[in-house]
């Protein structure tokens, strides 16, 4: 579903020239899997996600990436979300003016005309962001707000999950989706998550700092970031490994 090849990424510098950030970085994701990318601070975790959703400022120097077939670093930003690609970031824009229900509505028929098909009609966008809305436990009121505007850090993770719920995407790469959510927030958020993406024709790549998230959204597969490279790829076990002996030790035989 999601093969990137010997990726190397820079990121563009005021001063010219590039600071290399992914150096080399390989890893493939199967349909039916979810995926859990660990790693230290400024491994190049959201660097990752940055260039997999086509972010400006993010140079690919070498390597591919294949999504569903598919050249992914070829296609500008709404050309890979059109593809199914969705992307949850750590943190979320707020859009003053624009309500969050406005703002879901045309995410989605954006989309949906770039495929080729019809717009979905008001009665029925409701009723879908309704569903998704009660999926997340969020308030139907929360949406008819701008977008992210005064909600609490867990509020705009469970807003973005409505939005992810709606677009319905293929394939998700959600960056530490877990930072700033209590306990409560991290089960809504993690079922929702798989009540979402869980699916055998569907892929996740999961990037998280630590195993709490993982103990609700269990991954099929973990692989350790460090450097801009995967150095380690193992089952959920891997998980466990690291957050009770830390990095260091667990690299250290890698
Ligand atoms: P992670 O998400 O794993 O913590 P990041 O991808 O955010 O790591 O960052 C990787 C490296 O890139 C870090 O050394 C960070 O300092 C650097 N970096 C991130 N953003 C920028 C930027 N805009 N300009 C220069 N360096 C950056
Ligand atoms: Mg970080
Ligand atoms: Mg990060």
């Amino acid at each position: 579903m999601l093969q990137i090849d010997n990726l190397h990424a820079e990121i563009a510098s005021e001063n010219g020239g590039g600071k290399k950030i992914l150096d080399g970085l390989t890893l493939t994701v199967n349909a039916g899997e979810v995926h859990a990318i660990m790693g230290p601070n400024g491994a190049g975790k959201s660097t990752l996600a940055y260039v997999l959703g086509g972010r400006p400022g993010y140079e690919v120097t070498e390597g591919s990436v294949i999504f569903r077939g598919q050249d992914l670093l070829a296609m500008d930003p709404h050309e890979r979300a059109a593809a199914g690609l969705f992307l949850g970031f750590q943190y979320p824009v707020e859009i003053p003016g624009v309500s969050n229900i406005q703002f879901l509505r045309e995410a989605l028929n954006a989309q949906r005309r770039a495929r080729g098909e019809e717009a979905m009609t008001g009665g029925d966008f409701l009723k879908l962001a309704k569903e998704k809305a009660g999926l997340l436990k969020l308030d139907m009121e929360m949406l008819k707000r701008n977008v992210n505007v005064g909600f609490s850090g867990g509020e705009k993770k469970r807003a973005e999950m409505v939005q992810m719920g709606i677009l319905d995407p293929a394939f998700a790469v959600l960056d530490e989706t877990d930072s700033g959510l209590d306990i409560d927030a991290l089960r809504v958020v993690g079922d929702g998550i798989n009540a979402i993406m869980r699916n055998p024709e569907k892929g996740v790549l999961l990037i998280t700092h630590y195993q709490r998230l993982l103990d609700v959204v269990q991954p099929d597969r973990v692989s350790i970031l460090s450097k801009g490279r995967i150095v380690k790829t193992g089952g959920p076990e891997l998980a466990t490994d690291l957050e009770r002996e830390g990095y260091d030790a667990v690299m250290a035989d890698a």
